[in-house]
């Protein structure tokens, strides 16, 4: 593939949040940018040099994007891998559909880790309650049933503490689904990082992150793990990305359960444990994915300060956050994604703090957030505000 540089245009799957943070950095270094995404009011849509609303199915809108651009990319996992190999017909396409393929159905996703024996909880597959049962003897409970497709943040998920349990979870998933087991983890952590066209390989300091109801609450970097647990993630992180023949950012999700790490899932694509990096790292994720698919030489990965994020959800637009209360804080740095209606459970922004360590940085993030969080309780104002 050639290389692609400023002039040239970049096509984007998926217009949220992370399609809106790329599209800035690529603008900044002077690319164009073509969006496509079902809902209008996406993050994305009025910044972007082309806009197209369409389901992501539509494959003839997917190749209609394509045709005007150098190169396609995407920011979520959840594009039909058919649609893809359209688009890989018309244009440059990174990453591929084959590795869309291996990823986006988590059954498929975890028969793939077995094949190249990276570690990760037991796991069944289960298409209805009876092989429920079975999966559940063979995993064993504390588990969790997750469906095959389309979950995110925790969503399509049901544990099963007991075999009495597990009617009720197969009435909440309901569809194809994998059961693994529960991890008693001490920790999550994530390594981002980026495969370039030739192999090259670049890695941002291991991400220690949070999570609340299934969706991610905190992100700090470095993490606060032994050095050489946070190189053995490294290691089962780019074996991962090169059995995949990923390009592009990365991230992999892993519990740290007993000093051993198990892989919890694998998103080939930018990520929100990645978010201090556009700010805290000399090359930020969305910067580092350009550079990846447009086939340049990889960005410096390296963390110019201890961080952390704090994630924002619309759960603390009840009452109109207290912006002035954040903002007087000189080290707070407040993102917003423009997303136009607020709903509990739904990210709208979030705060990076970078402190002398990372574990002053998440006390400092956290404050913030119960800033907004108590400003949120003090006023009884039903109806949500919006972001902007
Ligand atoms: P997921 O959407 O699969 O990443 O799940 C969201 C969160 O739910 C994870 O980050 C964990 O905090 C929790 N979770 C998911 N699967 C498991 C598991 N097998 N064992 C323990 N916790 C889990």
């Amino acid at each position: 593939m050639k290389r692609l540089l400023p002039g040239a245009t970049i096509g984007v799957l998926g217009g949220g949040q992370l399609g809106r943070m790329l599209l800035y950095e690529a603008h900044r270094m002077g690319y164009e940018v073509h969006i496509l995404d079902p809902d209008p009011d996406c993050p994305s849509a009025k910044r972007a040099d082309h806009y197209i609303e369409a389901p992501f199915a539509d494959a003839a809108a997917a190749v209609r994007l394509a045709e005007g651009c150098d190169v396609v990319t995407l920011e979520t996992e959840h594009i039909p891998a058919d649609v893809l190999d359209e688009v890989a017909r018309v244009a440059p396409l990174h990453p591929g559909a084959d590795v869309l393929r291996n990823i986006q159905d988590r059954l498929a996703q975890r028969r793939f880790l077995a094949e190249h024996d990276l570690p990760q909880p037991r796991f069944a597959a289960v298409d209805g309650p009876d092989s429920l049962r079975e999966a559940l003897a063979e995993v064993g409970h504390p588990a969790v049933l997750k469906s095959r497709r389309g979950g995110y943040d925790g969503k399509g998920q049901a544990r099963i503490r007991s075999p009495e349990e597990a009617q009720q979870a197969w009435a909440e998933v309901g569809v194809p689904a994998v059961l693994e087991a529960f991890v008693p983890f001490d920790k999550e952590v994530s390594v981002l990082l980026a495969r370039g066209v030739d192999g090259t390989i670049a890695i941002w300091p291991l991400a220690e992150n949070v999570h609340r109801d299934g969706v991610l609450h905190t992100t700090r970097a470095p993490a606060a793990v032994p050095i050489e647990l946070a190189k053995e993630a490294e290691h089962i992180a780019i074996r991962t990305i090169e059995a995949l023949g990923h390009v592009g950012v990365a991230a992999v999700e892993m519990f740290v359960a007993d000093d051993t790490l198990l892989i919890n899932e694998v998103a080939p694509r930018t990520h929100n444990s990645g978010h201090y990096t556009l700010g805290a790292a000399t090359t930020s994720q969305f910067e580092q994915h350009l550079r990846a698919v447009c086939g340049l030489a990889l960005g410096d990965p390296t963390l110019t300060r201890p961080a952390a994020m704090v994630n924002l959800l619309g759960d603390l637009w009840t009452g109109g956050p207290d912006w002035e209360g954040v903002l007087r804080h000189p080290d707070a740095r407040l993102h917003l994604y423009g997303k136009r209606h607020a709903r509990p459970g739904r990210k709208m922004g979030h705060i990076l703090v970078m402190a002398d360590d990372s574990g002053r940085a998440l006390e400092r993030a956290e404050a913030m957030h119960d800033i907004l969080a108590t400003a949120g309780t003090q006023t009884t104002g039903p109806e949500a505000k919006t972001a902007r």
